[in-house]
């Protein structure tokens, strides 16, 4: 919808070395990041893990103890927010109530004193790209949240800024608007250029909509990669745990030849690895991801049994949890066809994955 004239060039976003108190308790601890120019990079974290305050240092809600933010290889953190000029859709930072779509939109405009037509012109195409343009003469109670939401977004990219911030914008929208907001903001990353930096608990999100994700735990930042290296091969047992649904198998390595090795898990049963990552010979953490498993009736080489203990039927797929011997538990998801139906409760399956179907956590 877009020309590439209206195409911005995003800013590169440095924070390095970082730290945030708040009284004795240290929110941000250290924190170093490089957001690259035009890059969609998301904060991914549980409740109270500093993303809000990582990205409030970086809007200048809030003054950092140590460390610097560039933009474009400049220090902006004595800068103040309204003189950053980014792009800003926060939870607290709700449309106005008393004017229309058009009013709100229009307004970090007329804050710049920029002249009427070209203002007008501006706004009917951020309206446009929001698809937003038939609502444009509503009051913000007249819309749904979801329409509030594109709104929202329509003000804060209607200067094109450099540098976009957003945190949880889609939290208060049901799964299936979230959903479809959630390609509108990739679409919309992909023709404006500007860099996005995102916050989200939720990992579906952020593997969705990112080129990359920083994940925080407890004031530090635990891992940055794209959504795959993230996924594929997590740092540890939080990220494995945090991201997607995971199997953490414990094991110990019997025998190791080249990349590949024989592990055997607390029931005594054996399996192949192929590690990627430098690990020795004796205890290992296994991570599978419940859809690498196969499942099948009969026993096969290097299958394990385990025992079904739940079962539900999802529409495309089959969740099932299971115990291996011992009782460490097992969770499969499987294609229905693959299956042909759920599997009894108690009853016994044999489930085998592959050397490249596992990951190696220390
Ligand atoms: P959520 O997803 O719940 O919003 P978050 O990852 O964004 O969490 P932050 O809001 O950055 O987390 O909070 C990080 C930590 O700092 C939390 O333990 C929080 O209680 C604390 N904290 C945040 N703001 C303040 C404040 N103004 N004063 C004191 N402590 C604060």
């Amino acid at each position: 919808a877009s020309s590439p004239a209206n195409q911005t060039i995003g800013s590169s976003v440095d924070v390095r070395s970082v730290t945030k108190y708040y009284g004795h308790f240290r929110a941000a601890d250290d924190i170093s990041l490089s957001v690259s120019p035009g890059e969609f990079i998301t904060l991914l974290g549980p409740s109270g893990s500093g993303k809000t305050t990582l990205l409030n240092l970086v809007a200048g809600f809030q003054k950092i103890d140590a460390g610097e933010i560039l933009v474009d290889g400049k220090p902006i953190h004595h800068v103040p927010t309204h003189k950053r000029g980014f792009g800003m859709v926060f939870q607290g930072y709700a449309l106005f109530p008393n004017m229309t779509v058009t009013q709100n939109v229009a307004f970090p405009l007329r804050m710049a004193g920029v002249d009427r037509q070209t203002a007008e012109r501006r706004v009917a195409e951020t309206l446009e790209i929001m698809r937003m343009s038939d609502h444009a003469h509503k009051a913000p109670s007249q819309m749904s949240g979801g329409q509030q939401q594109r709104v929202a977004i329509a003000r804060a990219i209607v200067m094109r800024p450099k540098v976009v911030l957003m945190d949880e914008p889609l939290s208060a929208l049901d799964r299936r608007l979230r959903e479809s907001i959630q390609i509108e903001i990739r679409d919309l990353h992909q023709t404006l250029g500007s860099t996005i930096l995102f916050v989200t608990h939720d990992q579906g999100e952020a593997l969705t909509m990112s080129d990359r994700i920083a994940v925080l735990n407890a004031g530090h930042i635990v891992q940055v990669g794209t959504p795959v290296e993230i996924y594929r091969h997590p740092v540890d047992r939080f990220v494995a745990s945090f991201v997607g649904e995971s199997n953490l198998i414990e094991a110990e390595v019997m025998q190791k030849r080249g990349d590949m090795m024989t592990l055997r898990n607390r029931a005594g049963y054996t399996f192949s690895a192929r590690s990627r990552n430098a690990i020795d010979v004796g205890k290992a953490t296994v991570l599978v991801r419940p859809e690498r498993i196969t499942i099948s009736n009969e026993a096969g080489k290097n299958s394990i049994p385990v025992t079904v203990t739940s079962a539900l039927f999802l529409g495309e797929i089959l969740r099932i949890e299971a115990e291996m011997e011992g009782g460490e538990k097992l969770l499969i998801r499987c294609s229905d066809s693959a299956h042909r139906g759920l599997p009894a409760i108690g009853g016994t399956l044999h489930a085998s994955w592959g050397a490249d179907d596992c990951w190696m956590l220390s």
